[in-house]
């Protein structure tokens, strides 16, 4: 489907609505029936009615289908967060007992779910360098359930081969589910490649505008459906229409912000390529990066987070970069208007710091849509104060 008629056209009717250009922000918990046949209807075919909000509601509904046919997949489903949708999406497929092979470092609410959550249900997982597909063949267990995949990483950008991993989980009877946060369907669409469960977080590059949390799943009609009847309604992690109104707002632009940001993020890596205080960056469109084929081959293209290793002798002169950045700001997230940064030091207790550690020395990078040369010499006038 033509991307232009996805965002400018699909799903939306104006006759419905006074022939606005801009759809309703349909603010209401329930629908009325006139008869108590059509009521009986919906009862019984919630998934296609506008019964009541935290199931469907129309705003919500346009925006579904405009992600949905955004990821070459049958229908989607629009939560609160994107941790909401990977919640589902993993419960979903899984009983107590079952076994889950998921790719090393996936999104920390990921983690969370896998070594905390599921465990008291005596649901395992095994972690794996998902960057060789003979890793996953050996992890899979008979009760395994579910391959969990994040390609690429959101830190170090280790990508799997999404269609070798989704041949081998389909012969071995495996759901596989993949965060596709990073790129974006714009630049990869896993489910075309064979996966069966797409998510990404609607926080990022849908929203656009750091001011809503949202998270989207994707897949085929009988998954989500199931979805929907069970996780979806009982959690209760729909998306609210005011939010939903907003993606839909986000996504109008969402082409020409990818294509602006790839533009400058490729300025911002080249800068930092040559520049003395850095060691290494790590950006999968990058020729020097490990995993470049495989990269070009799966994605269409790769902007907005980049990683650097700062050369640095002690944490002072980390701490002394980030904090005389006068524009790029220091918070978490990504996808919105605005460059941000995060040094891995961060995380890390201060005593225990230690600078041999390409690790600790790390701080990732979100280019937003201010010029390319006004990040570079913010960046460039903070490496001087180092
Ligand atoms: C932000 C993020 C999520 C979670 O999305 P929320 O909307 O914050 O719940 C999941 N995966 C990745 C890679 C993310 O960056």
């Amino acid at each position: 489907m033509n991307l232009s008629y996805i965002i400018n056209e699909l799903a939306e009717d104006r006759a419905q609505y006074f022939n606005a250009i801009a759809p309703p922000i349909m603010q209401s918990s329930n629908f009325v029936f006139d008869t108590v046949d059509d009521m009986r209807k919906a009862f019984a075919d919630e998934y296609s009615t506008f019964l009541y909000s935290r199931g469907k509601n129309p705003t919500v509904d346009i925006l579904r289908k405009k992600l949905a046919a955004l990821d070459g997949a049958e229908d989607c489903l629009v939560f609160n967060s994107g941790a909401a949708a990977i919640f589902a999406a993993v419960l979903v497929n899984v009983k107590a007992g079952d076994h889950i092979v998921s790719v090393e470092k996936p999104y920390t609410w990921a983690q969370k779910l896998f070594n905390e959550i599921l465990p008291r249900f005596n649901i395992t997982t095994t972690y794996v360098d998902g960057r060789y597909i003979e890793n996953f063949e050996r992890a899979i267990l008979p009760d395994t359930k579910i391959i969990y995949l994040e390609s690429p990483n959101s830190w170090d950008y280790a990508i799997q081969d999404l269609k070798a991993v989704a041949e081998l989980a389909r012969a071995e009877n495996i759901i596989t589910i993949c965060d596709n946060s990073y790129c974006s369907p714009l630049y990869q669409q896993p489910y075309l490649l064979g996966i069966d469960l797409v998510l990404q977080s609607g926080t990022k590059y849908i929203g656009g505008h750091s001011d809503t949390v949202a998270g989207v799943l994707s897949g085929s009609r009988k998954m989500i459906e199931k979805i929907f009847y069970l996780e979806y309604l009982n959690i209760g992690s729909g998306i609210q229409p005011f939010n939903a109104w907003l993606l839909i707002r986000g996504l109008r632009s969402l082409p020409a912000r990818m294509e602006r940001i790839t533009q400058t993020t490729y300025a911002v890596v080249e800068f930092l390529q040559q520049h003395p205080r850095i060691e290494k960056v790590l950006f999968p469109f990058s020729e020097s990066f490990p995993q470049y084929e495989l990269a070009k081959q799966q994605m269409k293209n790769a902007c907005g987070l980049l990683t650097f290793v700062l050369k640095a002798e002690n944490i002072d002169e980390i701490e002394r970069f980030c904090e005389s950045l006068e524009h790029i700001l220091m918070a978490v997230s990504w996808g919105g208007h605005e460059s941000l940064i995060i040094p891995k030091c961060s995380g890390v207790p201060k005593e225990n710091f230690n600078p041999a550690s390409e690790e600790h020395r790390m701080v990732r990078l979100y280019c937003g849509l201010e010029d390319a040369s006004y990040l570079i010499n913010d960046l460039r006038q903070a490496f001087d104060k180092m």
